[in-house]
């Protein structure tokens, strides 16, 4: 069984449709997919009737932008929250509104360096996608000729220390995992050591970090992931075991948006997945919460 529990589509910075998606992963051999776009649930119907059609086990989640109390900012993986429960109504809210106002800000700074972007083209462009990331504005400098690829637009411009680099607004980490355990789903810590060099023991994400997420409700790390070597993969496996965490593994598959991050590039043990499942079945139970169901083919 090939299961892939990280994916994007074009409800936030992913290059497929949902229904794309979906056919791409069965094209790719999976089994089980989970849509997890930045920040919000709004590919999930699209993508829920495209399981249906094409026999694909499909997990309905999203990848949330949260910060720690230490500054660090760390994506969660949610698994099967109930979209509708208000604290996590209101938690992305906020989000999606520093993803808003942060597309100007970023105009503003490229138009010191004479790129001249409009907001218009930046969401044409996407869409019209819940979620507005540095990706589509990457995308419309790369339509513009002022870079060749969303790489050179992160490295150059966008991406931190890049010449119209802004910072925005992201969940803090516990109440938004309070608030995805109470809509009665289950949370994993996406690629901890990815985003930053965090040093061989994972410095401010490293074992003490990930024990106290644990003691918050954590349910899993995302360990095999394209953004960690091999000795983190190691390493942080090594930790999930000691700290009985659920080890996952994905593509963060982001279409032609993100070079090597195919389908199924990573893939997650089945019965790590089942245990995910049970963790969030049983958030379902204590919070009365009417969550998706795992769509299985
Ligand atoms: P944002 O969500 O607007 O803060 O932008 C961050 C997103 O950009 C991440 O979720 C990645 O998917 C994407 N990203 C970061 N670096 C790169 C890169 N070098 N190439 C393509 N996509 C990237
Ligand atoms: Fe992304
Ligand atoms: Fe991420
Ligand atoms: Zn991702």
């Amino acid at each position: 069984m090939r299961i892939d529990l990280h994916t994007h589509s074009r409800a936030s910075d992913g290059t497929d449709s949902p229904r794309e998606l979906v056919h791409a992963a069965t094209a790719a051999g999976l089994d089980v997919l989970a849509i997890t776009d930045h920040d919000t649930s709004d590919g999930w119907a699209e993508a829920t009737d495209a399981a249906h059609e094409v026999g694909l086990t499909l997990v309905r989640g999203m990848e949330i932008s949260t910060r720690m109390a230490s500054g660090l900012g760390l994506h969660l993986l949610a698994y099967l929250p109930d979209p509708t429960y208000p604290p996590l109504v209101e938690g992305l809210q906020r989000v999606l509104d520093g993803r808003d106002e942060r597309v100007p800000a970023i105009l503003d700074r490229l138009r010191e360096h004479d790129v001249d972007l409009t907001e218009a083209d930046v969401r044409r462009l996407a869409g019209g996608p819940a979620a507005v990331g540095r990706p589509h504005i990457a995308d419309a400098m790369i339509a513009a000729g002022v870079v060749t690829d969303r790489n050179e637009a992160f490295r150059d411009w966008l991406g931190w220390g890049g010449r119209a680099f802004v910072g925005r607004y992201a969940a803090p980490l516990e109440p938004l995992m309070d608030a995805v355990h109470g809509a009665g789903g289950a949370t994993v810590v996406a690629h901890p050591w990815g985003r930053h060099d965090h040093g061989p023991d994972g410095g401010a994400m490293g074992e003490a970090a990930l024990a106290g997420l644990r003691d918050a409700g954590l349910t899993g790390i995302e360990v095999d992931h394209q953004d960690h070597s091999r000795v983190a993969r190691e390493t942080l496996r090594a930790i999930a075991r000691n700290l009985d965490l659920v080890v996952t593994g994905s593509s963060d598959y982001h279409g032609t948006g993100k070079v090597d991050h195919e389908l199924g590039c990573n893939t997650t043990d089945p019965d790590d997945y089942a245990r995910l499942l049970e963790r969030a079945a049983s958030a379902a139970a204590a919070s009365g919460r009417t969550t998706p169901e795992v769509v299985v083919a």
